[in-house]
């Protein structure tokens, strides 16, 4: 059965994940606000480690929120451990089902209407304003209004409305949570380098309060599922696997992210960070930014141009060193990881990375670290002709 329907809305938003539905609660009480979601229970199935900085945490979502981290521990190929210890938690591990919850709830309380176990499956933006289709029940739905915006992730459907490109680089990443017998860094994170174990990225292993979390992303043509397993069975023989999550990260810049009534944020954007993955973080600031740009403009066009200029403005060089250095890091042998990480293990160094190192900015401090070891050029000249 077809259904249309002329009622038109300010802004429909694809997607209540993290992005979608904290977009739809900014904007809830100023505008109409429909979210289409493709389940009935936002937040699951969860496809995250569940990392984020304090700076991810706020009034909506402090309840989701599991333990702080103030230890890190790189281990390099061979198995040679740089351990970081800051004063103030760098760190937040959160139940991510929670988060997007918490989120999707404030939503509604401000006004958005979610319309969930719905799936679009198109969009028209040739008239005056967006037509957005969706499916429901066995029906087809049709919704008009002023903005679309895609938040509906990786896979993301508004994408090609706004851009010909497609993500520069996909992550395929699987996780495990579950029980560790014995643990002598359970309140650490803990990254494992190593193209064996993690080709082009590595391997996580995070406290979840009373459970733990193991997981990694690989290359695509790699098998994340297999490679997990057998990182586990070598790492932690003990470990006892309750469930097991799957997802994957779109990585790299993206030269738009507005078209004309068309926007995207969150991963459908690739906003996410090269060199870890993260994206609630971007995420969240895209959805503040937009709402910022809709508030301020209106739900026209003009905003979606504001918020794309506010966005690369903010992160546009923080993302592009990024992604340089995760080019690098991806063409590096395990030699060489192994070599980078003994460089990096100098004690000035640790202590940049312990006083100043942001999970957020990750790149930021590369200028810092080349100074007080001008050698890393010598040993990286790949670092010198990508401008760094
Ligand atoms: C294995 C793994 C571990 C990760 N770990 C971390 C981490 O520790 N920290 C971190 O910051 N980030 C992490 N990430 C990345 C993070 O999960 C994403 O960046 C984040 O989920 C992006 O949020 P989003 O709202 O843009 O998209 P999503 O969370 O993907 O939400 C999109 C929503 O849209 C829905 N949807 C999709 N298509 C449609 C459609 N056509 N119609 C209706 N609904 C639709 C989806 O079902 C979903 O609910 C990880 C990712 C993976 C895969």
């Amino acid at each position: 059965m077809n259904e249309r329907l002329t009622m038109t809305k300010d802004v429909v938003i694809i997607g209540a994940g993290s992005a979608g539905s904290r977009l739809a609660s900014l904007l809830g009480k100023n505008f109409e606000i429909t979210l289409i979601e493709e389940h009935d229970l936002v937040g699951e199935p969860v496809q995250c480690a569940g990392l984020v900085s304090p700076r991810c945490i706020d009034d909506i979502t402090h309840k989701s929120k599991i333990c702080e981290i103030n230890d890190f521990v790189l281990h390099s190929p061979s198995g040679i451990k740089l351990e970081l210890h800051s004063k103030e938690p760098k760190g937040v591990v959160i139940d991510r089902a929670k988060h997007d919850s918490l989120l999707a709830e404030s939503a509604e309380k401000s006004g958005a209407e979610i319309i969930r176990k719905a799936r679009a499956d198109k969009i028209d933006v040739s008239g005056g304003s967006v037509k957005v289709t969706y499916r429901r029940d066995s029906s087809t739905k049709e919704l008009s209004s002023e903005l679309a915006v895609g938040a509906e992730g990786p896979r993301s459907l508004v994408r090609k409305y706004v851009t010909e490109e497609k993500p520069p680089l996909v992550y395929h990443g699987a996780q495990v949570t579950g029980h560790l017998k014995k643990d002598d860094l359970r309140d650490a994170v803990e990254m494992f380098l190593g193209n064996r174990i993690a080709p082009g990225f590595f391997a996580w292993k995070i406290p979840a309060d009373d459970c733990t979390r193991i997981g990694l992303c690989s290359l695509p043509g790699k098998t994340p599922n297999q490679l997990l397993s057998s990182f586990i069975r070598s790492k932690f023989p003990s470990f006892k696997e309750d469930s097991r999550q799957a997802g994957i990260i779109p990585i790299g810049p993206l030269s738009s992210i507005a078209n004309k009534r068309a926007i995207l944020i969150g991963d459908a954007a690739c906003q996410t960070k090269p060199l870890t993955g993260g994206g609630i973080y971007l995420g969240k600031c895209a959805a503040e930014m937009l709402a910022g740009s809709i508030s301020s403009e209106g739900a026209v066009i003009a905003a979606g141009e504001l918020y794309e200029k506010r966005f690369m403005t903010e992160f546009g060089r923080e993302l592009s060193k990024a992604w340089r250095l995760r080019k690098i890091i991806n063409e590096m042998s395990d030699r060489k990881l192994e070599k980078a990480i003994e460089v990096i293990s100098d004690k000035k160094i640790i202590s940049i990375l312990e006083e100043s190192g942001d999970i957020d900015y990750p790149a930021n401090l590369t200028g810092a670290i080349i100074r007080k070891m001008p050698q890393l050029m010598k040993f990286l000249p790949e670092l010198v002709r990508s401008g760094f």
